[in-house]
């Protein structure tokens, strides 16, 4: 039940590549070569997933074709000893309306568990590396000097923003008046704001933000902090109570297993796992798709949801417009490390801490339980060039940056997927660079012929979530449904060369 993904290191096993996931698909194919599909979906994340599900309901033939062994995409959770470790995306929240219908629909309202305890009796409270000296303040002080910071640091317009974003999933309306602070670079706004930043402000809240954003300074647009913001509501507390509190008791693994089932249950979902796309040819009536080991699969329509920064991986023919192939050649600007683990000291649940900008991982909290009574720790590590960390090339390094949040901490295993180095996604979730929005995001969802992207990285209302994810792969599926039922082309599967 071991995806090739994802890596675990105790002091037992040594380091080892692959970890459990329920996301594993076995048999790897089931697919018919000779088949013509009405629809070809490529990449099995949380877009795939949701436009072959709804495709299938809509009595559609879908072939899924993904590169990895497993589902989720850049959304799955390794469970170790029952105990589920998420391994990229996490929170969810009923204000993100299309994974909360999803969690509805399968009865899963009730897997939200909190992730961060603040009040463990005897718990260890906040450390802040500062100057080299660790600090020790309580969670009411954390939040009172970061909300204070992200206060001045978003407050462009006197109104915390709301002027900028009044409806923060219309990104037309918001496209009007957004170009000069696309144009911003978290640096720049940093420069404007840091003069009225007290010195532990500025180092507990660019340790928070260099991890909300993953990227260098210079390299992440203020734009998308902006949006982030009047996504969470306009406020500090519910910015941290949607993007960093409720996740699944589960796992994400098992919400995604739920939309596969149900898509197979249909009847009318082939697949082939373990398969990169190689080529996309559209000859203007079939698509024909080839994957690297030269297998090919024919479809009348394409919805293609690989991530942002490798689509210009594939092969199109004809070649996309060169705004897309320029965007993924840019590329997003998040290559934050995540990384878990599980620390023999109870006390640490309550853990919340910075070490920012020298320690390898820049903020950390207690996640949760292990079922061996230790305390689970989710950390991430900042793009900062001098401390980007790959935790496969070293453990010891990763260990010690553990350590480094709070003495006496006994790290026993680790947890992580790379996701900078993963040929697949080349990145973790969506954060844009400075002019890319008004520059590319368009033009990123416009459709090439016969294939049709969907993505969260382009999506409409919560981009660079799962929410995003769903939303746009509901919206491509609608569309290429409609085209097909227009066409007649309903129930008319054929075999030919
Ligand atoms: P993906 O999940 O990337 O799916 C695309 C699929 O295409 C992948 O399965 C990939 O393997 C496949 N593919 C790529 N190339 C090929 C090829 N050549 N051939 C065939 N298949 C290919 N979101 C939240 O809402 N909450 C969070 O807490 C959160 N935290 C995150 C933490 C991390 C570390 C990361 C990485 C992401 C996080 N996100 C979070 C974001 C969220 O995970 C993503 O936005 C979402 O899962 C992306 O879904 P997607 O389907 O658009 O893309």
């Amino acid at each position: 039940i071991s995806s090739r993904d994802g890596f675990q290191w105790t002091e037992a096993t040594g380091l080892v590549a692959g970890v459990p996931t329920l996301g594993l698909i076995q048999p790897s194919s089931d697919s018919n070569k000779e088949k013509v599909y009405d629809v070809l979906v490529i990449g099995g994340g949380y877009a795939g997933l949701t436009a072959s599900r709804n495709l299938a309901l809509a009595d559609n033939q879908v072939l899924l074709l993904e590169a990895r062994d497993r589902i989720g995409g850049r959304s799955w959770s390794s469970n170790i000893d029952g105990y589920p470790y998420e391994m990229g995306g996490t929170w969810v929240h009923w204000n993100q309306p299309f994974v909360w219908n999803e969690l509805r629909r399968y009865d899963m309202t009730e897997q939200l568990e909190v992730s961060p305890r603040k009040n463990v009796e005897g718990g260890a409270r906040v450390t802040v590396m500062m100057d080299g000296e660790l600090l020790h303040i309580s969670h009411d002080e954390e939040d009172e000097v970061i909300e204070s910071a992200f206060k001045k640091f978003i407050n462009v317009d006197g109104q915390f923003a709301r002027s900028i974003i009044p409806y923060p999933h219309d990104i037309e309306f918001n496209m009007k008046g957004v170009l000069s602070y696309d144009k911003m670079s978290m640096a720049d706004r940093m420069a404007q704001v840091a003069s009225q930043l007290t010195p532990l402000e500025k180092n507990m809240f660019e340790g928070f933000l260099a991890i909300t954003h993953g990227a260098k300074w210079d390299e992440a647009s203020f734009f998308e902090l902006l949006r982030w913001w009047a996504l969470m509501n306009y406020n500090y507390a519910d910015f941290m109570a949607i993007g960093l509190t409720y996740k699944l008791r589960c796992g994400q693994s098992a919400l995604a297993r739920h939309i596969f089932n149900e898509a197979r249950g249909t009847g009318k979902v082939d697949y082939c796992f373990s398969t990169a796309v190689d080529t996309v040819n559209d000859n203007g009536d079939l698509v024909e798709v080839t994957s690297r080991d030269g297998s090919t699969f024919r479809a009348r329509r394409i919805v293609c949801t690989i991530p942002l920064n490798v689509l210009h991986t594939i092969n199109f023919v004809p070649a996309l417009p060169v705004l897309k192939t320029e965007a993924s050649l840019i590329g997003h600007a998040n290559q934050v490390v995540k990384c878990h683990a599980e620390v023999a000291n109870p006390e640490m649940r309550s853990l919340g801490a910075t070490n920012y900008p020298d320690g390898r991982l820049t903020y950390t909290f207690g996640d949760g339980t292990t079922p061996a009574g230790n305390t689970h720790l989710v950390a991430f590590g900042s793009s900062l060039p001098h401390v980007h960390l790959s935790p496969q090339t070293d453990v010891e390094t990763t260990k010690r940056a553990f350590e480094a949040f709070h003495p006496g901490m006994q790290v026993k295993r680790l947890v992580f997927h790379n996701w900078h180095e993963d040929e697949f996604a080349r990145g973790a979730w969506e954060w844009l660079r400075p002019g890319m929005t008004t520059k590319y995001l368009q033009a990123l969802r416009e459709r090439h012929g016969n294939v049709l992207f969907a993505s969260s990285d382009s999506s409409y209302g919560w981009r660079g979530f799962i929410d995003g994810a769903i939303e746009d792969g509901g919206r491509v599926s609608r569309v290429v449904d409609q085209e097909l039922k227009a066409a007649g082309h309903k129930h008319e599967v054929f075999t030919s060369k």
